[in-house]
């Protein structure tokens, strides 16, 4: 059989076979010797040892698409980050910070603007603006309403994605919306362990649909670009690129540089501020090496 590891705890793997089985696995001869651990959303071979009990043992773990650091998972397809579009007003250098985390895993995003029922204005066209602008997916939603929820839920179709957001933008009610019995599940996994108490913040998988998986992310609020020379953050501000062309020195980095094509875009109003500033100050703070 062939499944997908949704959490690993103490030894044990929780295996999904993508439709409605949850096996609880060992890894038995696998991984020994091998410098290859198990990673949540690992896709792997295994045996079944009892189809009553739902035990069985991993065999083989199946090559990766790939393998994010942060959160640690196995064959991330994409990743979703809500915020609300108002109430409170979202935080767009931490949505900054995370596309530009996303950007040098190679994970596309789709950016999800929730609360749109609350939306007074042309809040949904301006931060449209910006962001398909930028080359990303943007769906406005409202939990309330129910607006938006039938193309999020096909955007998810047969996925894996990492679902982010500050806590307040409605992830939550998100979640129940797509899978009502997300609760339920991790429940069902502490009382197979028999050890309640020890189901805390492991990144985890959740089943919401065929072969569809969502995991949360936590620690959204603290995030922070690092390991990165300011000279290639540019790199990961992919509509950057097209104008390019029209700076003077090669390695410009748009900042200081007197002749150059991205200040020009920005001046004719081609690039959107916000991202431009937030693009200087992530710059400044890597040049000065100090921490979100
Ligand atoms: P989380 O912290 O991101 O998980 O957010 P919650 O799902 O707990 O929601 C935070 C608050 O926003 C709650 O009071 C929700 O009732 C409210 N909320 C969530 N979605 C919407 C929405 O689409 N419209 C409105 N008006 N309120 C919402
Ligand atoms: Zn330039």
């Amino acid at each position: 059989m062939t499944g997908k590891i949704i959490k690993g705890i103490a030894g044990f793997y929780y295996v999904h076979d993508g439709k409605s089985r949850l096996y609880e696995c060992k890894a038995k001869g696998v991984f020994r010797n091998k410098k290859i651990k198990p990673l949540v959303g690992d896709d792997v071979e295994f045996s079944v040892l009892d189809e009553e009990e739902l035990t069985g043992n991993i065999d083989r773990i199946l090559p990766r698409k790939n393998a994010l650091v942060r959160p640690a998972a196995a064959n991330v397809d994409q990743a979703m980050v809500v915020f609300s579009i108002t109430h409170p007003a979202p935080n767009l250098n931490l949505l900054d910070r995370f596309l530009v985390m996303m950007e040098r895993q190679q994970v596309p995003v789709v950016i999800c603007f929730n609360k749109v029922d609350l939306c007074e204005g042309d809040l949904m066209e301006q931060y449209g603006q910006i962001y398909r602008q930028a080359g990303y997916e943007v769906e406005f939603i409202s939990t309330v309403d129910k607006r938006g929820l039938d193309r999020v839920r096909e955007r998810l179709q047969g996925k894996t994605t990492v679902l982010a957001g500050p806590s307040g933008v409605g992830k939550s009610s998100l979640t129940n919306e797509l899978h009502p019995d997300a609760a339920m599940e991790t429940g069902d996994i502490s009382r197979k362990i028999e050890r309640g108490k020890h189901t805390t913040r492991h990144s985890q998988l959740f089943h919401i649909g065929e072969d569809t998986f969502m995991m949360d992310t936590p620690g959204f609020s603290s995030m922070y670009v690092e390991d990165l020379e300011a000279g290639e953050l540019k790199e990961y501000f992919p509509e950057f690129a097209a104008f390019e062309e029209g700076c003077k020195f090669l390695g410009c980095v748009h900042v200081g540089e007197k002749v150059c094509g991205v200040k020009e875009a920005l001046s004719q109003g081609k690039l959107a501020r916000s991202r431009y500033d937030n693009y200087l100050l992530m710059y400044q703070e890597l040049k000065n090496k100090r921490r979100y």
